[in-house]
């Protein structure tokens, strides 16, 4: 597959490369700082009216996109392949995903953005909060997930009113490119969504154009999408890194715990922020999980399955960069004395494979447990008792998510409260993001604010106009002038 997208006027080009063997896939015009500034300006001409619709008129746009891409999933799971190099079961929770986030906003919008008339302290004054869309907001999204990752933002963005300009990563932009042209050229919805293409410096020039930006990426990046959005005293959304914590007891169902850690650790290749890149064990069940574990990854099987749905288990790494990040902490880590069970290394095949690897006498000294990994890595270290686990996983930098797997679900929440995270599973992993009533954000560097969460969730993309209207209409009041009078 070679194609080209986007206008053949701009000088520069994004080469986009399969991780399945290095190809060049597609060639993509990237889009400079002046066009970020027109595409804004024409995003901002449209949306007043986008806004006037209203929810409803909003909705049956959004669901005729939902619907397109619901018609479109096999080409578009294709097109997440060849750019990221998954495996089809990864590939094709993409567009279910997404799916699901369009119909949460579609059905809950109006609702959750309806006036809401607080109780007022003064019987003669009635009181509004009116949530108004920000004209513009920007949404800039990393490489992991090409279709998920935009279409979590953006469907709330869009149903709140606003406009919305995107920008994929400039590693996997075709299948977001391929979602925005639709909206516009297959479904004919207004000109209130647009997609840029290129790499740091087009993600500033969209930072620089917008009213409110959602960011989803690493750590570094987000500070500096922060700091910009500081200076022009934007709001700013941010999803950022995670080393997400397991932490498994005595009493837990241990071959439930192990399907979890292994498919946990390893699910997209290990390259979502949720995925499980640490796991503590108590000592009476550490032999038997590592034996499971260890098992249930050997038979794992490598590859991107194209032509052959569910023949793989886990894809490539979508970056040559990314590959050499695990490549790295695996090496780091066994140079200081970690053992390698299955796996440690890239595979033999052409591409960006890494074998599914289990590693344990892991320690916090080494980058494999304190570093965002990203891989298929299952980093597995045995802990005394349930106090040395939790003060461990709490012995980090992010705080995405975490799970805690135990026979009592009930001192599992409880023992849950301690943990620095923003999302917990008791006896399941990586799936809060599936409930779409519960805020999904980080604690620490993880991030800041939250996506989803009911109201929360959309009315970030607005601002409160507090209206006051008086009831009694006297001739002067008791406060204005003279004072005294
Ligand atoms: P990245 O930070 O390198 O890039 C993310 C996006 O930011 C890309 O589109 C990039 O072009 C753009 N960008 C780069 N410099 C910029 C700048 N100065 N200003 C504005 N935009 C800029 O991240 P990545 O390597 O693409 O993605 C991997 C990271 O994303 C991991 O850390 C992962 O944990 C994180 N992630 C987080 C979540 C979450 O929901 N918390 C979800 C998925 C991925």
């Amino acid at each position: 597959m070679t194609t080209t997208i986007g206008s053949e006027a701009t000088a520069s080009h994004l080469d986009v490369r399969s991780p399945i063997d290095g190809s060049t896939v597609a060639t993509v015009a990237a889009t400079t700082p002046t066009e970020v500034v027109d595409i804004a300006a024409r995003l901002r001409d449209a949306q007043p009216e986008w806004h006037a619709i209203g929810p409803r008129g909003r909705a049956e746009w959004v669901r005729k996109w939902r619907d397109w891409i619901a018609d479109n999933t096999e080409r578009l799971v294709a097109m997440i392949q060849q750019e990221t190099g998954k495996a089809y079961g990864d590939a094709i929770s993409e567009p279910g995903y997404s799916l699901l986030v369009a119909s949460y906003w579609i059905d809950h919008a109006e609702q959750l953005l309806a006036d809401e008339h607080p109780e007022s302290t003064i019987p003669t004054q009635r009181l509004i909060v009116e949530h108004a869309p920000y004209p513009l907001v920007g949404v800039i999204s990393p490489w992991n997930w090409p279709l998920t990752m935009p279409m979590l933002d953006i469907p709330a963005a869009l149903m709140a009113g606003s406009a919305v300009l995107s920008k994929p990563s400039e590693l996997t932009p075709l299948t977001w490119n391929e979602v925005v042209r639709a909206w516009r050229e297959e479904i004919g919805a207004p000109d209130v969504l647009a997609c840029v293409n290129g790499g740091g410096n087009i993600g500033v020039a969209v930072v620089d154009t917008v009213d409110m930006i959602q960011f989803t990426g690493s750590v570094r990046t987000g500070r500096l999408v922060a700091a910009r959005a500081g200076e022009r005293l934007i709001p700013c959304g941010l999803e950022l890194g995670g080393k997400d914590p397991m932490v498994v007891l005595a009493d837990a169902d241990v071959e439930r715990a192990a399907n979890a850690a292994v498919w946990g650790a390893c699910v997209n290749g290990g390259q979502g922020c949720s995925a499980i890149e640490r796991v503590y064990v108590e000592g009476p069940i550490y032999d038997r999980f590592v034996e499971l574990v260890t098992e249930k990854t050997r038979a794992l099987r490598l590859g991107t399955d194209i032509d052959t749905p569910f023949t793989a288990d886990v894809g490539s790494m979508s970056s040559e960069a990314q590959l050499r990040i695990v490549e790295d902490h695996v090496e780091q880590a066994v140079a200081a004395g970690a053992r390698v069970l299955t796996g440690g290394k890239r595979a033999d095949a052409a591409g960006w494979y890494y074998e599914p690897t289990v590693l344990v006498d892991v320690d916090h000294s080494m980058a494999v447990m304190r570093d965002e990994t990203f891989g298929p890595v299952v980093p597995i270290m045995k802990v005394a008792d349930v106090d040395e686990a939790m003060r461990l996983a709490n012995d980090s930098d992010f705080g995405l998510c975490g799970s805690i797997w135990t026979g009592d679900r009930e001192r599992g929440i409880a023992l849950g409260r301690q943990l620095e995270v923003g999302a917990l599973c008791v006896n399941d992993a990586c799936v809060t993001n599936f409930q779409l009533a519960l805020p999904s954000g980080g604690w620490k560097s993880s991030g800041v604010g939250a996506r989803f969460g009911g109201a929360e969730g959309i009315r970030k993309y607005t601002r409160a106009r507090a209206t006051l209207s008086t009831l009694a209409e006297p001739a002067t009041e008791p406060h204005w002038y003279p004072f005294g009078g």
